[in-house]
């Protein structure tokens, strides 16, 4: 591993007046080992850390900057809205557009309700299908991960359907008693899970394509499956398109596998790097929000002006030829990254959800959270270390998906191709950490970022 001084220096700083030294804990490398880095620039392909080094970016800031970082037309945007304030409290002409904007993309999204993360998206969402269905009960996918709310940091039991366990310290057992947690792709399961609980379920959510235990698409007709269940008992459907939306394509993940769920969720790429994100859905469902109707939800900063300008500017710049170039991308670091795990006679499987891309150390195929804990994870970190070093920044966890952006030129490609062969080699030589279990580290099998 390479040293950084100055990213080490920051990170005993940050250790000290932050727990773990960063606010989210996939950041700390404890995955991988070694310093994380601190980033002081990103421009296009690229990052730069503060010993001046630079990468090329296969995180993408988990998914939102699609069209590379620092866009000029992007950044333009936010400094033309900064100067007209950072923020009022109250409605403003952006977050209109912004509501439009998505409105006319997503043909079952009548209204949205704009927030600041994807958590708040997802809780308010829940909250939501609670209050306009007065039911109690809550179904998520192993694996699926849907931000840190309370009743969805579930683990599932030991049966095929049973009740959620609390997944981490401070999640109590009433908070997720009502969470249900089933095996993604299983909609037998989910059958089961309805025949038995479908008049106390207000919703089920999912990810569109799951993304949080590395790239495992839905299987084909999986997503409708789960509408016609819902729909069959009363509940309703959340599409969770925070890490799908507008990245896969322009209407996200609804625009590869249309399935009119009851609400979605987005997050990241609308807000093009900045803090915002959404909820929303059909007219009767919205309006039952609070003030039109009785469902409470609210938030200080919603909305925000500068955020909204870096999501339009984000969403109007990403034109077809962006998303044929992040496409493209995908495809071609998936098959470099393939190709040298080949060469190295590596087992491994490369996986697309749209164009998030993922790499399991696995024989067979990985369709939900067991095949992905059963992947030799233990060969990620010194494959994630060798690329580091040569300049490629991948996400710090083999349960992480990789996000290419748009911006990613010739010169990041060949500096991937350099590096690929001794980081497939290393993986090949990697031994089993007998102290790892092969968990991931985030509850319910994600690590928050
Ligand atoms: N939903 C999905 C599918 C996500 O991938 C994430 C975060 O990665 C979230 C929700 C939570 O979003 P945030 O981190 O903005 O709270």
């Amino acid at each position: 591993m390479s040293e950084s001084p100055q990213s080490a220096a920051l990170f005993d700083r940050a250790l000290a007046v932050t727990p773990g030294g960063v606010n989210s804990p996939v950041r700390a490398f404890r995955a991988v080992g070694g310093t994380p880095r601190f980033m002081v620039d990103g421009r296009g392909p690229l990052i730069t850390d503060a010993d001046g080094r630079d990468y090329v970016d296969l995180v993408s800031s988990w998914g939102p900057m699609i069209l590379g970082h620092a866009h000029p037309e992007v950044v333009a945007a936010v400094r033309a809205a900064a100067t007209h304030g950072l923020s009022f409290g109250t409605p403003t002409v952006g977050e209109v557009e912004l509501a439009e904007e998505i409105v006319r993309r997503i043909g079952p999204v009548e209204q949205v309700r704009l927030v600041n993360s994807g958590t708040e998206a997802t809780m308010s969402a829940i909250r939501l299908a609670r209050g306009v269905t007065g039911r109690h009960r809550v179904v998520k996918f192993a694996g699926c991960y849907h931000g840190h709310v309370d009743a969805l940091l579930a683990a599932a039991g030991s049966g095929v359907v049973t009740l959620g366990l609390p997944d981490t310290p401070g999640v109590t057992g009433a908070q997720t008693a009502e969470t249900i947690v089933l095996p993604y792709n299983d909609l037998e399961a989910v059958g089961a899970c309805f025949a038995e609980f479908g008049a106390d379920i207000a919703c089920l959510i999912t990810e569109a394509a799951a993304g949080n235990m590395g790239a495992v698409p839905p299987d084909p007709g999986f997503n409708a499956g789960l509408r016609e269940l819902t729909a069959a008992h009363g509940a309703l459907l959340i599409m969770d398109e925070v890490m799908t939306g507008f990245r896969v394509s322009a209407t996200g993940w609804y625009g590869l596998d249309p399935v009119d769920a009851d609400l979605f969720t987005f997050g990241k790429v609308m807000s093009g790097g900045l803090p915002a994100a959404a909820f929303g859905g059909r007219i009767d469902v919205m309006s039952r929000l609070a003030p039109s109707g009785p469902v409470y939800q609210a938030g200080t900063l919603s909305g925000n002006p500068v955020a909204v300008a870096a999501g339009l500017a984000t969403l109007r710049l990403a034109d077809a030829a962006v998303y044929e170039r992040l496409d493209a991308n995908a495809r071609r670091v998936g098959e470099l990254a393939g190709a040298a795990l080949t060469q190295a006679g590596v087992v491994h499987q490369v996986q697309y959800a749209g164009n998030l891309v993922s790499v399991f150390f696995s024989a067979d195929p990985v369709r939900d959270f067991d095949g992905a804990r059963a992947a030799q994870t233990y060969r990620y970190k010194p494959f994630f270390h060798a690329m580091l070093d040569a300049g490629v920044y991948l996400p710090p966890s083999p349960y992480e998906a990789w996000f290419v952006n748009a911006a990613m030129d010739e010169p990041a490609f060949e500096r991937i191709v350099s590096a690929l062969p001794t980081a497939a080699k290393a993986a090949a030589s990697a031994l089993p950490d007998r102290r790892r279990s092969g968990r991931p580290e985030r509850p319910s099998g994600s690590m928050a970022r």
